[in-house]
């Protein structure tokens, strides 16, 4: 296994500094107000965190660029992480992360349209920070070079990728930013899949699915690409997977309903395999995490690995599998229209 040379480290360190650039997104599209101080907001809420989480800890893939490179030549592997460290980003300020969530953060989750909305900002919010960041960081690297010079291709070709779903997703955040300013929550769209087990996996994203989950192609990547939100949470000390998505995004729409007419005892397995594909933020019980077998193991930590090359597209069987991982039990999938 070669080690990282002193050259890769820096390189590693500049390009995490333009992915934690700090920015209250709340500003981005004309929001006043900011405090001024930008805050590590979490994306999952603590109260959930602490729901299953060991001794302050849940299990989870590192995925900061230093742990990311080494795990490169060492193979990826999921670790301990404080509840307080984990699912943050520095995309608001003190003032918008405490009163934009509050109807989240400080009332039980019942999931009026007002919290689905704010879920899906917040999963928005952070898709265009994580996007919008590498989009910035790519171009910077790409700059160094002259476009002759091949050293610079693979920056450039990050810096498309992430530009395009920069610009989706910053459409699709405004369309919900606009909502939440208006306090009208008509046009927020969801399937809340409820279970019936101990909550043991939490997580959060946003993504635009190419194929529904039997592999029926729903989109291309464009400007104008659909985006989903998608959450795995607990309500009532139980698990809930939730789907959202806007009114009139055909993709997103279908893409939820193909998760929800598949049989019962299959909808655990999917939502884990989903999380572990798109979502950046997904945390588990270090117990789960063990029982499950080696090879589940080992293919989830695949589609981390595989997600984490820029360039990768997932293709139509992406989320077919042979055994099922675990069943959680479903109990009642519900639409918002
Ligand atoms: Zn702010």
């Amino acid at each position: 296994m070669k080690p990282i040379t002193p050259m890769q480290w820096s390189f590693l360190k500049r390009y995490q500094g333009a992915l934690d650039s700090k920015e209250c997104l709340s500003k981005r599209f004309g929001g006043d107000g900011c405090d001024g101080r930008i805050v590590h907001a979490h994306m999952i809420p603590r109260s959930q965190l602490a729901q299953i989480a060991v001794q302050g800890h849940v299990h989870a893939v590192p995925t900061r660029l230093s742990p990311i490179a080494q795990m490169k030549r060492s193979g990826f592997q999921a670790e301990d992480i404080g509840i307080g460290n984990f699912s943050t980003l520095q995309c608001f300020c003190a003032r918008h992360d405490k009163n934009l969530f509050a109807p989240l953060e400080d009332a039980a989750l019942t999931f009026t349209r007002e919290q689905l909305t704010l879920l899906h900002y917040r999963a928005m919010a952070a898709e265009v920070y994580i996007r919008g960041n590498a989009e910035d960081a790519a171009a910077n690297e790409a700059r160094k070079y002259l476009s002759s010079d091949p050293r610079r291709e693979p920056f450039y070709q990050a810096f498309q990728i992430h530009s395009l779903a920069a610009i989706a997703a910053e459409e699709n955040f405004k369309r919900t930013e606009n909502m939440i300013n208006l306090s009208g929550y008509d046009e927020i769209r969801a399937a809340i899949i409820r279970f019936d087990a101990t909550p043991v996996l939490l997580s959060v994203g946003a993504f635009r699915p190419l194929y529904n989950v039997v592999g029926t192609k729903l989109q291309n990547f464009s400007e104008e690409a659909a985006y989903i939100g998608m959450h795995i949470l607990t309500a009532d000390k139980m698990p809930v997977a939730i789907f959202t998505w806007l009114k009139g995004e055909r993709p997103s729409k279908r893409f939820a309903k193909s998760f929800c007419l598949q049989p019962y005892k299959e909808l655990t397995t999917l939502a884990v395999q989903i999380a572990f594909e798109y979502a950046e933020h997904t945390c588990m019980r270090r117990d789960w995490w063990m029982s499950i077998s080696k090879r589940w193991r080992a293919l989830l930590l695949n589609r981390v690995e595989t997600a984490n090359r820029a360039a990768w597209v997932p293709d139509e069987d992406f989320l077919s599998f042979e055994s099922l991982l675990d069943d959680w039990k479903c109990r009642s999938i519900d639409f918002v229209n």
